[in-house]
């Protein structure tokens, strides 16, 4: 059965998933979602039999339904390939007795490896079906890690041009320098005051800027975002949270059916989105566990039904989970306005207008599948602490926020389901705040000797995008206002 797709604030126009794909975003300022979620064509069983590639085959030719078989394959192959430095791709590692979910095995070493592989063949390939011919410039705000693993995957990608904002000081070092190295003479990268908010703010009204939009076209370029709002993202997320429980039923952790918890640290909300279109699409999921830091506004959410952005912005240790609008949220209050775009769009208008917005009782009963708990600073450095003095294993600082409100939800609901945490960065991401958490004696150490002891302590080599970036030259150097967002562009872009 075909999947079309519409806008979050208008559906009465359906588009194909290439169309949706290339536009990124809907030029209301709405999401795209799907017009239904589709149910899994395989058992569970036979799905543990496959490889990350033949699942994700199988789980993305369900939304995806306007690529052929050829087509499809191609991206997948092209995608998960030796730029992960597992054949299994999503490993996972049992440890304190719950299943983490490693999606930092590709080039960028964290999960945003797992989409952005992808989704230049996706944007190139949805481009050719639609005899576009434009260039595609993406333009994307980053917390810090899309924005590395998007320059990655789009570098030299020919047809293509990359432009990334992030916050200037909100990043981790590490984070920093891998994008200010980035090679490739279709790539920018620019820093602004300000913070993540801002950054994706700029660039959503860049995207529903008519006039530059124009311009662009005059050129003959059009903007697409990598951004998680983007389905092209969305999707190939569903395909681990798929693999994962394959892979429990395959070893025998599981049994057939058994339900599994799964825990998700959550920023934007597009991950822990994805794993709810798993549940949808027949993966045996109880609770969808969402983690937040500081910035607890989904916790809050979850709580009382008010979703209230007034509040003050904190720079924590899990930097890509410091976000206070929640993008992806859209959808699933989309979905639970009942599919009403009116209701939706007045929803999404009083969150630009007055920061917050307030959702029914009705809609409130359609959100029991979620639990929301929060992390502070401290419990994330305890729990990284305490994992790695019970077991030696080396959580990063975002899964340490999953892992400390999985505990937390134990204790809660006395809930013992086998439960999968999604382990969003390897640890030698955010390096320091990892081994300060472990030991405050490191802080006196350099930022690549860490490295090095960080891997002398874990055991584990240093991965190879951390080894490039050593010596690596700053080829970017740019910072502006965020109110220069628009004119940095169109310098970029040479249109003025
Ligand atoms: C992006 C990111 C998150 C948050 O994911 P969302 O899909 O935005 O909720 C969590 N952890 C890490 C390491 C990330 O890069």
């Amino acid at each position: 059965m075909e999947v079309y797709y519409s806008s979050t604030r208008d559906n009465s126009k359906m588009i194909t998933a290439s169309q949706a794909i290339l536009q990124g975003l809907s030029a209301d300022g709405g999401l795209f979602v799907p017009d239904h979620i589709p149910a899994l064509s395989l058992s569970m069983r036979e799905l543990a039999g496959m490889s990350y590639q033949e699942t994700a085959y199988e789980v993305m030719k369900l939304f995806l339904t306007d690529f052929t078989e050829e087509e499809l394959r191609t991206c997948i192959a092209r995608a998960y390939d030796a730029k992960f430095d597992t054949d299994v791709i999503a490993p996972l590692v049992e440890a304190e007795g719950a299943y983490y979910l490693e999606l930092f095995h590709g080039a960028t070493i964290a999960f945003k490896d797992m989409a952005l592989s992808i989704l230049p063949h996706l944007m190139i390939t949805s481009a050719k079906k639609n005899q576009v011919k434009n260039e595609i410039v993406i333009l994307t705000a980053t917390s810090g890690d899309t924005g590395k693993a998007a320059l990655a995957g789009f570098a030299d990608v020919a047809g293509t041009k990359i432009i990334v904002f992030y916050p200037k000081n909100g990043v981790s070092p590490i984070q920093e320098k891998q994008m200010v190295t980035q090679k490739g003479d279709n790539t920018f990268v620019v820093g602004i005051h300000g913070n993540f908010d801002d950054a994706q703010t700029g660039v959503k009204k860049l995207f529903n800027d008519q006039e530059l939009a124009a311009e662009m076209a005059a050129h003959s370029l059009q903007f697409s975002s990598a951004n998680s709002i983007n389905i092209g993202r969305l999707v190939p997320q569903v395909v681990y949270y798929v693999y994962a429980y394959a892979q429990l039923l395959k070893e025998g952790k599981i049994a057939d059916a058994e339900k599994i918890n799964v825990v998700v640290p959550t920023g934007n909300f597009g991950n822990i989105l994805a794993a709810f279109y798993a549940k949808n699409m027949g993966v045996p999921i109880g609770k969808l566990i969402c983690a937040s830091n500081e910035n607890k506004v989904l916790f809050d959410f979850f709580r009382t039904g008010d979703y209230d952005r007034n509040r003050e912005f904190k720079l924590t240790s899990s930097p890509s989970m410091d976000i206070l609008i929640s993008s992806n949220l859209e959808r699933l209050i989309y979905r639970i306005a009942g599919s009403d775009p009116v209701k939706n769009a007045a929803m999404m208008k009083s969150l630009s207008e007055q920061g917050s917005y307030q959702i029914t009782p009705e809609m409130r009963e359609q959100l029991s599948d979620f639990y929301g708990n929060f992390a502070d600073e401290q419990e994330t450095a305890d729990r990284i602490k305490a994992m790695y003095d019970n077991t030696g294993y080396v959580l990063d600082t975002h899964t340490a926020v999953a892992s400390a409100v999985y505990q937390k939800y134990v204790a809660d609901t006395k809930d013992e389901t086998k439960t999968v945490i999604a382990s969003t960065a390897s640890p030698f991401k955010f390096t320091r705040s990892v081994m300060n958490a472990i030991d405050p004696k490191y802080d006196a150490m350099g930022d690549f000797e860490l490295v090095d002891e960080l891997s002398r302590i874990a055991n584990v080599a240093v991965p190879k995008a951390v080894e490039e970036i050593r010596t690596a030259p700053i080829l970017h150097d740019h910072v502006c206002d965020k109110t220069e967002m628009k004119a940095v562009v169109k310098r970029f872009l040479g249109i003025g």
